[in-house]
């Protein structure tokens, strides 16, 4: 099951591998990296909108990339209303680090700072050594570096 949560008038939902979403959430999700999803809740209805309007997408790591947001996100570019506050986004931020524990490497730790407070941002697929290999952020010192997945 996804994980979704309000924030102001958005839902915010988590979409993870195996979830189902887009157009009357007709496709199933094969990705690891999760996605994140904004509603509009003041057009929500029982029929098409359950979560409200669809407004946007995003990999999970392009919002934890940027991870401070001082003007909010623009959803639409030329909608204004449509623009997540910045003390929402601050709480999305953190609310997105808590809820996609499962995406955190298991016994890592930074090797920077020795900080257990780390989180794969990003899930890369090495064309040279053809092996996957996953971006890690550490959220102390904000140090990020890359391991390879072992098989
Ligand atoms: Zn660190």
């Amino acid at each position: 099951m996804s994980i979704m949560a309000q924030f102001g008038m958005f839902n915010v939902r988590i979409v993870e591998k195996g979830d189902v979403y887009g157009l009357n959430d007709c496709l199933t999700y094969k990705e690891t990296e999760p996605l994140v999803e904004f509603y509009d809740i003041r057009f929500i209805n029982d029929k098409d909108w359950k979560r409200g309007q669809f407004i946007s997408r995003y990999c999970v790591s392009t919002l934890l990339e940027t991870g401070h947001y001082p003007q909010g996100l623009s959803l639409m570019g030329y909608e204004p209303s449509l623009n997540v506050p910045a003390e929402s986004m601050t709480e999305i931020i953190k609310w997105l680090k808590e809820s996609t524990p499962r995406w955190k490497p298991d016994d890592d730790l930074c090797p920077e700072c020795g900080s257990g407070d780390i989180q794969v941002i990003d899930r890369i697929f090495d064309e040279e050594c053809r092996e996957y290999g996953n971006r890690c952020i550490c959220w102390a010192c904000n140090h990020d570096w890359h391991v390879t997945e072992e098989q």
